[in-house]
């Protein structure tokens, strides 16, 4: 517990994680120390990703035992096939977004972003993106049959791809413009049954669970999201944490039932088991009533807990779902640098940590800043994007991330003051996709976990190579880099 700062930097959380030790709890905080080292091959991209059953064959990283597969492939293919085979992994994930007939179209984007694009596409082996890059990207990764140049190339043309399925999947969403969001421990404050959010259930149901809540009740029931930008009405469900803290919220004892929907925290079922907080499937309850009545009967059948922060902890800005907002801010600001922060906690750093240290340095040096997902949440609780402020951070929908920068900054003709655009951490594949389509791009891109590229010296160099040709850059660490690193990235000329 003497290294509790390393783990998180808000002082409520590590409260919390003093009581889960207290209480006996293991954390991902600790199960990530128990881990360590995690799988060596994998973490260099050297553990064999073809769909191949004659494996797995992993080569030494040091040249001590195998330099080959079984079937003769080296580290060279191996690395790249393994860059290909997570890039796959995201544009499915974007696909996931899409509905129906959708799902067989050609990939577009709108104008600006479509200059970009055929400007990257001529250095990506030119041709339309479609669907049809999903199946040839499966197909390569049957078993080795290209060099790691076309496979490298077939996951730049993934990431550019799953910009535009992220962008249609936009599209077709729902006019909820630029919504409020409140985010801090603040919400759990008070003696209201909580109701905790992991993932997304649908919006229908959760329509009906707020209209059952709001009804005459002796104690109200209260709704937060546990880490999720969780649309509700016209607006978002509160956020009482950010997605690594989900667990601690979770162990505070203040949750009375956790409703869990598609893309819920995997690691939530085990500790509510464990704490005894019933949680109930969005897929697998009809009514709001059958919901809420549980909520009710938890509540009363436990003891409230101690944990009670001030309701002063909360914090509230707007989330730019569109690019309208950030289109104002180049307007009045032509002259000023733009900055992109973003990404999920991850254990390799003190939570929290990069996010604000990095754009408080950047706001000081009079670069404007804007983030998404975790990162952004951060930035609201620390007072960043406080509307007082002179230039407060902006946050970004975090489906759409730092695409919504990117075309408010291309419609403005401001593409050249892009700062940069840092991934503090990655979770999801179509993350890693996401940071590779827009380096190809030509933008400015770094990320700050250690890729699995680290088992081949010629991958990293043909992988930035192309980047390079097409005005891009892709920086990224063997090590999980400080915000003193970080900020020198974002401020080198
Ligand atoms: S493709 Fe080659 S290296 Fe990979 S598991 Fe099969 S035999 Fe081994």
């Amino acid at each position: 517990m003497e290294t509790i700062y390393v783990k998180t930097i808000d002082p409520i959380s590590q409260d919390l994680l003093r009581s889960a030790a207290q209480q006996g709890l293991k954390l991902n905080w600790e199960r990530y120390e128990s881990l360590q080292p995690q799988d060596g091959f994998l973490r260099v991209g050297l553990s064999c990703p073809y769909g191949c059953l004659q494996g797995p064959c992993r080569i030494d990283p040091f040249g001590r035992g195998p330099d080959r597969g079984l079937c003769g492939l080296e580290r060279d293919g191996m690395v790249a096939a393994f860059l290909l085979r997570l890039s796959l992994h995201g544009a499915l994930e974007a696909m996931n977004g899409l509905s129906g007939p959708d799902k067989g179209c050609e990939v577009s984007w709108p104008e600006p972003l479509n200059t970009m694009v055929d400007r990257a596409l001529k250095n990506l082996g030119g041709n339309t993106l479609s669907l049809e890059e999903v199946y040839n990207s499966a197909f390569l990764l049957q078993r080795p049959m290209e060099p790691p140049e076309r496979l490298i190339l077939q996951a730049l043309r993934l990431g550019v791809m799953t910009l535009g399925l992220l962008e249609q999947g936009h599209a077709l969403g729902d006019a909820l413009g630029n919504p409020q969001c409140k985010a801090g421990y603040g919400l759990l404050a008070g003696d209201d049954i909580v109701i905790g959010i992991s993932g997304h259930p649908s919006r229908r149901f959760l329509k009906d669970v707020q209209e059952e809540a709001s009804r005459k009740s002796s104690i109200s029931v209260r709704l937060v999201s546990l880490g999720d930008l969780i649309p509700l009405n016209e607006s978002l469900v509160p956020c009482a944490c950010t997605s690594g803290e989900a667990e601690l919220v979770v162990s505070s004892g203040r949750i009375a039932l956790l409703l869990a929907g598609p893309g819920a925290d995997p690691s939530l079922p085990e500790l509510c088991r464990r704490l005894d907080v019933p949680l109930v499937k969005s897929q697998d309850v009809k009514k709001a009533e059958e919901l809420l009545s549980l909520a009710r009967e938890s509540s009363s059948s436990r003891p409230r807990g101690t944990f009670n922060p001030d309701p002063a902890l909360v914090q509230e800005a707007r989330i730019n779902r569109a690019a309208g907002g950030l289109e104002d801010l180049l307007k009045k600001n032509p002259a000023k640098k733009l900055a992109l922060l973003g990404g999920a906690d991850t254990p390799q750093q003190s939570f929290g940590w990069i996010p604000v240290e990095v754009a408080s340095a950047l706001l000081g040096e009079g670069v404007l800043v804007a983030g998404w997902g975790d990162a952004a949440l951060w930035m609201l609780k620390g007072g960043l994007a406080a509307e007082e402020r002179e230039y407060p951070a902006r946050l970004l929908d975090d489906q759409q991330g730092p695409l919504i920068a990117l075309k408010a900054m291309a419609v403005q003709g401001k593409l050249q003051n892009l700062q940069g655009i840092c991934f503090t951490g990655l979770k999801a594949c179509r993350d890693l996709a996401v940071a590779l389509g827009l380096a190809s791009l030509g933008c400015k891109v770094c990320i700050a976990v250690p890729l699995p590229l680290w088992g081949s010296e010629n991958v990293r160099t043909l992988l930035a190579d192309r980047i390079a040709a097409g005005g891009g850059i892709l920086a990224h660490f063997d090590h999980p880099p400080n915000a003193q690193e970080l900020l020198e990235w974002f401020l080198k000329r």
